[in-house]
């Protein structure tokens, strides 16, 4: 039998959570549910939501609790969450989300929270490369001469860089989540949840050190 899983990736943008997040949904069998690909959804389907998301993410900054809150107690109602769980990716980002977030899961609570570890440095030169695809959200590195359009290789839609991946955005983005997010890193630490991986490894190797430490926190349970 394939086991369920409820986790938390924790981690500075271009990290490499998304691309984890990918891996472990298949391993689990469970819902990657990521909040920066809803609100891009929203935006695409033209809703309320999407609008207002829209000019608070191009700029980096961080969109409201509230909000946050509401869209992933709706999405961890939903019958596959409640069933097998989720992997959690981009929330919670403030202490506030974190809190709202224990209430939310206090019957079926969170296995681990992993912290994926990869300096500021590090992830900077990685954001300025990095292009996604439109459509599925796969991610690719761009060696800077590629011809256009690029067209993605997994489903065919185009290949860009995101809107809010300009080098004023990456920087509030990363002010921001030392500011807001990494305090996170203490909360969870002090309720023993928490396992700092270190992301800079390959990403199969990245892979069986998260699958290990979530092992890890299950069987100390
Ligand atoms: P991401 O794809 O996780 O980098 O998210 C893209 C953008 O969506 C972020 O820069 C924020 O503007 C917004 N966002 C995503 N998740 C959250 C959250 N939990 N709280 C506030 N804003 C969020």
């Amino acid at each position: 039998m394939i086991l369920g899983a409820r986790l938390i990736l924790l981690g500075r943008q271009g990290a490499g959570k998304g691309t984890q997040c990918v891996r472990l949904s298949r391993q689990f069998v469970v819902p990657h549910i990521s909040t920066g690909d809803m609100l891009r959804a929203a935006e695409r389907e033209g809703s309320e939501l999407g609008r207002m998301s829209k000019l608070v993410m191009d700029e980096g900054g961080l969109v409201g609790d509230e909000i946050m809150v509401g869209l992933i107690r709706e999405r961890l109602l939903q019958p596959d969450a409640v069933g097998r769980g989720y992997i959690l990716d981009g929330f919670p980002r403030t202490v506030p989300q974190a809190v709202a977030l224990d209430e939310i899961t206090a019957d079926l609570p969170i296995d681990v929270v992993i912290d994926l570890d990869v300096p500021r440095e590090m992830v900077l030169n990685r954001l300025t490369a990095r292009r996604v695809c439109r459509d599925c959200g796969t991610n690719y590195v761009s060696s800077g001469i590629e011809k256009l359009p690029w067209i993605c290789e997994v489903c065919g839609g185009d290949v860009m860089r995101r809107d809010d991946d300009t080098p004023e955005a990456i920087m509030h983005r990363l002010d921001l989540y030392e500011e807001q997010t990494s305090p996170l890193i203490d909360f969870y630490q002090s309720t023993e949840r928490l396992t700092i991986i270190d992301g800079v490894a390959s990403a199969d190797e990245v892979s069986r050190r998260i699958t290990e430490a979530v092992a890890e926190a299950r069987a100390k349970r």
